[in-house]
């Protein structure tokens, strides 16, 4: 049942917006705090002068009844009720306090009733009971409107230097509070326009303070909206609130990421296009030169020919690089991972690659510490060691060496690629992982680099949430070393 309840509330606030709009809750808030006061301070203020009101008339009619009491006892009256002078007295105290009294003797008997309803009865109620014990009791009734109160007749005699008082009879007074009522209800109207008054006053405040408090929070999507909607692409900025200011920080931010990548975007296009235009052109510039001379020999036509199926090749490795990349930058979803033999991977990769290592006299080692099992997509795994294999016999000397090591603790395994080449200098670093990236352009070229090899490798590396390090000393050689969990981790996995 409470949770049902909890279900419907959460539900009602999900679908009614005004009910998670932070400008109603500030709204409610604001109100809440205005009014509520103003209502505790109407009633706290009544009731306090009801109660000051009843006690002042309990004192004042219990004054008068005292003195009436002694003249009951000066006039013997409870013997003798015919004292037109304590019979006139009592008539005028009951029309002045609108009331009824009633004079009981030491019997118990009402020997004056000045409604003449109950005189000669017998009256032994609590009150009258308490009040010949000394006790003077008086109750309010604010329903019906009157209090009730028993004012004892006490008299005193003095016998032997002494002093007795003795209870002779009761006075049983009542009087009505209907002019307390009626002023009451004057104030409480009055207190209740005051608070209408107060309560129009603070709403009027309360929107005016809710809509201002609000509006930075209105100007942050205003200015968001405006970059959204193309109008600039400045840096917004809203610093009326710490909050918004952080909200503001977190879009530029954001911002300058999507600048960037749409530069990288921007620039990549244009590489393409530069790339892809260099082997068209000499293909164009080998043909021309053909066309231009008609009785060339066949040797020139075999010769140039040759050179425009290289370019061809070329534009070709381009292409299928351009793919790999597009592609490796989709998400995981595309990797087939599944358990794989990384020491035979290697090893394949190697046997691979040894011809072209053993035209410039390159001597491959492959050293392992362990066998190593891992999960990992196999075709991207291959590119990653092919790639860095193939740069080391690229970039090395005539005679050199290409030593791969692979090692693997609980958690990860670790290829290393060395070699004995020309090395990168500390600078190039980060940019040899650009797409199109060559330190020495011709050099790259002449070797049939696109500089996008270690692109794709990072790329790779990446999807499988792992690391790649360079580290190099020109002139002496470089070492790759890739990390790479043993066990796949999907995106958002616990780590
Ligand atoms: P490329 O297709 O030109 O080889 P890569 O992206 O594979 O492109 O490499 C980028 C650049 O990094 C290369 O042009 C080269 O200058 C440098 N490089 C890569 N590997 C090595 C290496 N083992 N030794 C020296 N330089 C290297």
């Amino acid at each position: 049942m409470h949770f049902r309840f909890r279900d419907i509330f959460q539900e009602l606030i999900r679908r009614v917006p005004v009910f998670r709009s932070l400008k109603a809750y500030i709204f409610v808030l604001m109100l809440v705090i205005g009014v509520v006061p103003s209502i505790i301070l109407r009633i706290g203020i009544l009731e306090g002068y009801e109660e000051r009101a009843v006690s002042l008339r309990i004192s004042e009619v219990t004054t008068q009844y005292r003195i009436i009491a002694d003249h009951l006892l000066n006039y013997n009256y409870l013997q003798d009720t015919s004292s037109d002078v304590v019979n006139a007295e009592l008539e005028q105290m009951s029309n002045l306090y609108d009331g009824r009294v009633l004079i009981i003797n030491g019997n118990f008997r009402v020997i004056k009733d000045t409604y003449a309803i109950s005189e000669g009865k017998t009256m032994i109620s609590e009150e009258v009971i308490q009040c010949f014990k000394g006790e003077s009791v008086s109750r309010y009734d604010s329903t019906n409107g009157y209090i009730e109160m028993t004012i004892p007749i006490v008299e005193t005699v003095e016998k032997d230097d002494q002093t007795t008082s003795r209870i002779r009879g009761v006075i049983l007074a009542s009087t009505s509070t209907d002019s307390i009522a009626a002023t009451l209800e004057i104030l409480s109207r009055r207190a209740l326009i005051l608070e209408i008054v107060m309560a129009i006053l603070i709403l009027g405040i309360v929107l005016f303070f809710s809509h201002i408090l609000i509006t930075p929070f209105n100007r942050v999507t205003k200015a968001i909206n405006e970059v959204k909607d193309g109008y600039t692409d400045k840096e917004i900025s809203v610093p009326d609130y710490l909050e918004t200011e952080h909200i503001v920080e977190a879009f530029n931010q954001l911002l300058g990421r999507m600048r960037v990548i749409n530069d990288s975007r921007q620039e990549f296009v244009a590489n393409v296009s530069h790339e892809l235009k260099t082997p068209m052109t000499s293909v164009k510039v080998l043909a021309d030169s053909l066309n231009q001379q008609p009785d060339a020999p066949v040797e020139l036509y075999r010769e140039f020919m040759q050179d425009i199926t290289e370019e061809i090749e070329r534009e070709n490795k381009i292409i299928n690089d351009l793919l790999t990349l597009v592609k490796m930058d989709k998400t995981e979803a595309e990797l087939e991972v599944q358990p794989v033999d990384i020491n035979a991977l290697l090893e394949a990769t190697l046997k691979r690659l040894r011809p072209i290592a053993r035209a410039r006299d390159i001597e491959m080692t492959f050293e392992s510490n362990r066998p190593v099992t891992a999960e990992v997509d196999e075709l991207k795994m291959s590119q990653i060691f092919t790639n860095l294999v193939e740069n080391a016999v690229k970039y090395n000397k005539e005679h050199g060496w290409v030593k791969v090591r692979l090692d693997a603790d609980h958690q990860f395994f670790t290829v290393e690629v060395a070699d004995s080449g020309i090395g990168i200098k500390q600078e190039d670093y980060d940019h040899i992982f650009e797409r199109f990236y060559r330190v020495d352009k011709s050099h790259s070229r002449e070797i049939g680099g696109t500089g996008l090899g270690l692109s794709i490798t990072r790329s790779a590396v990446l999807l499988h949430r792992g690391s790649i390090k360079v580290s190099s000393v020109e002139g002496e050689g470089t070492v790759f070393t890739v990390k790479i969990p043993l066990s796949y981790m999907k995106a958002g996995g616990v780590v």
